[in-house]
């Protein structure tokens, strides 16, 4: 009986210190992505991290998706992109100081009314 309360209690004591003084690498998963042009990318993420849906293929920069079979679509972000480019080409930066003046010339009369 002597002897087993001895294990029990070395047991108690070592084992956390053990296991610090193997110095284990943080846990990780590794997760693997391919872009619209075949490139395979593998990004590693420590295990209390949630791997994005999607990373940037670091070949091209298209988007690289976890789905081998179907990679995110590169033509799917161009016509967000020309969208984005023809919203920031009508709002040029006349236009922008045109409605800031309409604006105040508003708050103006507002207040000598
Ligand atoms: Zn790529």
């Amino acid at each position: 009986m002597a002897s087993g309360s001895a294990i029990r209690g070395t047991r108690v004591g070592s084992g956390p210190m053990s296991l610090a003084e193997r110095g284990q690498p943080a846990p990780r998963h590794r997760v693997h992505y391919w872009c619209a042009n075949g490139h395979e990318t593998e990004a590693a993420f420590s295990a209390e991290v949630l791997e994005p849906e999607t990373w940037d293929c670091p070949r091209c920069g298209l988007p690289a998706g976890q789905d081998r079979e179907h990679p995110p679509d590169r033509q799917r972000t161009e016509p967000y992109k020309t969208h984005l480019a023809y919203v920031k080409e009508r709002r040029s930066d006349a236009e922008g100081e045109l409605i800031l003046a309409e604006a105040l010339a508003r708050l103006r009369q507002r207040r000598a009314g």
